[in-house]
C-alpha cells in the first residue's frame, strides 16, 4: 500500500458537492492505501479574517467526514496544527525554495486580487507549507483534480531541490488524478460552495433539503408547465443523476414530454437526497451523542501523525547537519 496524503480546509458542515466529490473519493481510497487525511487549519489562516469559528468548523467537518465513512481505524485523521513539526519543516523548506518559484504561482496572484487588504506572507509561502504537509508524512500519492497539478509539481520541485542538496530524504509525491464530479450549486451556474450560498448541507434535515431544492434554478427556457423541458441544461436533473440514478432516464423523458412539472421534479429530488443521506444522518446523530468522540479521534490521529513526523524530522536534521 502506498501512502496517500490529502489536506482539506476546515469549512464547517459539508455540502453535497463536497460529499459527491472529495469525501466519497477519500472513503474509497482508505481501503486501497495507507491514508493520512489532514484538516489544514494553518492554511486557513492565510485567508481568514477571524478564527472565532475555526474550532467549530473543524468539529463539524470532522463529524461529517466520520459519519460519511472515513474510518479512523483505516486511516489517520488529524488537524494540521496539532503536529507543530510541520512548521519546522516549512521553515527549512523555505531555505531551499527560490522566491521566484512562489511568485509565479497563479493562485497567489488570484489571492492578491481577492484580498488586497490582507496580502500576508503566508499566502506566498502556501506552496511550501503544502510541500511540508505532504513530505513530513512521506506522502507518496496525492489525490488531485487537474487544476491542482501545478501545486503538486511545485512540491515535487522543492523535494527534488532538497534531496539534491542534502541527500535523498523524501519520495517525490505522485499525483493521483481524481475526476471529482463538478457539482453545480442551486443557481445552476457556479460550483456548489458556501461562499456562493448555493449549497445543500449533507446534515440538513429533510424539510431543509426540500426548502433548498425548491429554490434551485431549472431549465430557463421552460416557462409554463406545458412547455417541454431540456434536462441536459437543468441542474435539478444533474442532481437526479446522482441521487435518483435508477430513474434518471425516465425523468429525462418525462421532462422532455412535459409529463412532469418542475415543482414535482424538485420534490422528487428532495426526497431522493433525503433518503440517500438517511443513513449518514443516523450515523451523524449517533456520533453527536458521544460528545468526546471527535476530540478523541483527532487526538489519536495527532499522536499517530506525530510519531511519523518525529522520525522524518530526525532524518531531516541529520541530513542537514542540524544536530
Ligand atoms: Fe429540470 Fe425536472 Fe423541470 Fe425538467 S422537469 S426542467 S429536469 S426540474
Amino acid at each position: 500500500m502506498g501512502r496517500v496524503f490529502s489536506g482539506f480546509r476546515p469549512t464547517g458542515k459539508q455540502h453535497i458537492g463536497n460529499y459527491l466529490g472529495v469525501i466519497q473519493n477519500c472513503v474509497s481510497l482508505q481501503d486501497e492505501y495507507d491514508c493520512i487525511y489532514c484538516v489544514v487549519d494553518i492554511h486557513a489562516l492565510t485567508t481568514l479574517d477571524s478564527t472565532d469559528a475555526l474550532n467549530e468548523d473543524i468539529h463539524e467537518m470532522v463529524l461529517d467526514w466520520l459519519a460519511a465513512g472515513i474510518d479512523p481505524k483505516k486511516c489517520i485523521l488529524f488537524v494540521q496544527s496539532h503536529v507543530p513539526k510541520v512548521m519546522e519543516l516549512y521553515t527549512l523548506f523555505g531555505m531551499v525554495t527560490p522566491l521566484s518559484w512562489l511568485l509565479r504561482v497563479p493562485t497567489f496572484k488570484e489571492k492578491v486580487k481577492m484580498q488586497p487588504h490582507n496580502v500576508n506572507y503566508g499566502l506566498v509561502g502556501y506552496p511550501i507549507l503544502m510541500a511540508a504537509d505532504i513530505t513530513l508524512y512521506k506522502g507518496e500519492i496525492v489525490p488531485v483534480g487537474g487544476d491542482q497539478l501545478p501545486h503538486l509539481e511545485l512540491t515535487r520541485e522543492i523535494v527534488r531541490r532538497f534531496n539534491s542538496i542534502y541527500g535523498d530524504v523524501f519520495p517525490e509525491p505522485q499525483a493521483k488524478l481524481a475526476s471529482f464530479p463538478s457539482v453545480l450549486g442551486l443557481d445552476g451556474v457556479q460550483k456548489m460552495s458556501k461562499s456562493c450560498n448555493n449549497y445543500i448541507e449533507i446534515s440538513a434535515p429533510p424539510e431543509e433539503i426540500l426548502r433548498r431544492v425548491m429554490t434551485a434554478v431549472t431549465d430557463p427556457g421552460r416557462k409554463y408547465r406545458s412547455d417541454p423541458g431540456r434536462p441536459e441544461v437543468c441542474n435539478v436533473y444533474n442532481l437526479h443523476k446522482y441521487f435518483t440514478s435508477s430513474r434518471a432516464e425516465e425523468i429525462a423523458a418525462e421532462c422532455r414530454a412535459a409529463d412532469i412539472g418542475c415543482v414535482d421534479c424538485k420534490r422528487m429530488l428532495a426526497q431522493s437526497i433525503s433518503s440517500g443521506l438517511e443513513s449518514f444522518r443516523g450515523k451523524r446523530a449517533t456520533l453527536v451523542s458521544k460528545p468526546d468522540y471527535v476530540a478523541d479521534v483527532i487526538a489519536d490521529g495527532a499522536r499517530r501523525a506525530e510519531a511519523i513526523a518525529k522520525e522524518t524530522m530526525k532524518e531531516v536534521r541529520e541530513h542537514m547537519k542540524l544536530l
